[in-house]
């Protein structure tokens, strides 16, 4: 492992640099943390699930009036996080979300008006 110090290069599990002498164990810890933290926090904030799939999926076979601005608003999710607007991806998530369950609820009522026709029919023809 190399020092943070120094530079120099010592054996792997070293507690002490054999050559500035500096704590290796102690000075490794610190940084692993604050990578960590960082990790954790660009994960959290790059974590802005988009619903573009369920959007799409939703709009195919659902419905497509309210498919669409499930599509939109997904699609608009990715351009405002590269833009580094978080909130407003956060938001366009949400709504897009919504959308989402619309169309879908509208395509499970759709789906159910038809079964009815169909059992209604089935019942007149018998
Ligand atoms: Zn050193």
């Amino acid at each position: 492992m190399l020092c943070p110090k120094c530079g120099s290069n010592n054996n792997e599990g070293a507690a002490f640099c054999s050559s500035c002498g500096s704590n290796l164990r102690e000075s490794v810890q610190p940084n692993y943390y604050k990578e960590n933290n960082y990790n954790s926090s660009y994960n959290n904030r790059g974590n802005v699930p988009n619903y573009l799939v369920e959007s799409i999926l939703a709009t195919i076979f659902c419905c497509l009036p309210f498919g669409i601005p499930a599509i939109v608003f997904s699609s608009q999710v990715d351009s405002l996080l590269r833009a580094g607007d978080y909130e407003g991806a956060l938001e366009a998530s949400r709504k897009a979300k919504t959308w989402c369950w619309v169309a879908f609820g509208c395509g499970v009522a759709v789906g159910v008006i038809y079964f009815i026709v169909f059992l209604l029919r089935a019942a007149a023809a018998a």
